[in-house]
């Protein structure tokens, strides 16, 4: 509490990141970082920034970022939104896409930033429980609502909806906009950017954090039809003419155009989230399917807030959410073989 502060920083409750600790020799498994390094085409297009250029501004609608994505995906140039990772997207959409006078509805479980920005724009929500299967169940939306988000998979459970559910939801919501944030959807999904020429109501939200090994560089993108993206442009132009710079411009290009780079590693993080899902299995472990690069698992005899201490004190970290429903479960994200090795390791000296 402070005079000077304005009011509404009064009433913030903001979001908690998942720890970024300094020591360097922890095994990693708290946050869904990729294990494996940028595509090296993303890399030296980024080295070749650092150059007498960055005395200029970048372009402020990063022209060729939007052009490459729209290749990509098959859209217009003018049908994607751009932003400095996908939170920020994520924000720009809160503000320009869901305040309305009814409730925006999101699942009880899902990505603990959204009830924030709620806070930062003063937007009522309200919660639907997930079904006792932790899945999105579509028919329990069909309540009075402004707007729709959700995360597919959904986080923390990694669990997917095919896009054909995904299309009956964004169907029978015509009259209001669908979000649906695909920030893990390449590591076993099928995208709804397919569908948006079809529903003007579908905005889609992915980044390059996850999939594409740039966390660290902050590039996000939404793909919908132009006046939804004209709604995203608005709020940007009206908060950050640059939220991109020349570095996150030219590695977000390069990395996208480095397809083959891309589809290995997904195809490296699936093979040992499978392999990770059975050896846990066979521990024990509650596994929920996932089509994330993360499992979101549970142990009869185990408390998970205590599991995750035990496996702090063998340099191991992993998500422990002290959240109703799921305080038993930890979500665990898919590191490289040799760290997937340490961790059951870990856990098999845990458990004699
Ligand atoms: C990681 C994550 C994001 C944010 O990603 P950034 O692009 O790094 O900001 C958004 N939504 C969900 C569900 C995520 O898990």
């Amino acid at each position: 509490m402070n005079r000077f502060w304005s009011s509404v920083v009064h009433t913030l409750t903001p979001y908690v990141p998942g720890e970024q600790p300094k020591q360097t020799d922890l095994v990693k498994l708290n946050t869904n970082e990729n294990p494996y390094p940028p595509s090296p085409k993303a890399l030296l297009a980024m080295s070749k920034e650092a150059a007498d250029t960055l005395r200029l501004y970048p372009d402020p609608n990063a022209d060729r970022l939007k052009q490459t994505l729209a290749s990509y995906y098959g859209v217009k140039s003018e049908q994607v939104f751009v932003g400095n990772g996908s939170d920020e997207v994520l924000a720009h959409t809160f503000l320009a896409l869901l305040k309305h006078d009814l409730p925006l509805l999101f699942p009880d479980i899902s990505y603990s930033f959204y009830p924030v920005y709620c806070g930062l724009y003063d937007i009522t929500y309200q919660t639907v429980p997930l079904n006792s299967q932790f899945e999105i169940d579509p028919a329990d939306y069909q309540l009075p609502n402004g707007a729709i988000i959700f995360p597919n998979p959904n986080a923390p459970t990694g669990r997917l909806l095919p896009l054909s559910v995904v299309e009956s939801m964004v169907q029978q919501q015509s009259n209001s906009v669908v979000v649906v944030d695909e920030a893990y959807i390449d590591f076993g999904g099928e995208s709804a950017i397919a569908l948006v020429d079809k529903y003007p109501n579908l905005l889609v939200i992915q980044t390059l954090s996850k999939s594409r090994s740039l966390a660290g560089l902050r590039v996000g993108f939404a793909i919908g039809h132009v006046e939804l993206i004209e709604a995203l442009e608005r709020v940007k132009n009206s908060f950050n003419s640059y939220p991109l710079d020349r570095f996150a411009i030219s590695g977000a290009v390069a990395a996208f155009e480095d397809k083959a780079y891309f589809t290995e590693t997904c195809q490296r993080v699936m093979t040992t989230r499978e392999r990770l899902a059975d050896r846990l299995t066979q521990m024990g472990f509650q596994v929920l399917p996932s089509a994330a690069n993360f499992l979101f698992v549970s142990h009869p005899d185990r408390d998970a807030a205590e599991l995750a201490a035990l496996l702090r004190e063998k340099a191991i970290i992993v998500r422990h959410f002290k959240q109703t429903r799921i305080e038993q479960y930890l979500r665990i994200s898919i590191g490289t073989d040799e760290q997937t090795e340490r961790l059951l390791n870990a856990l098999s000296a845990i458990f004699n």
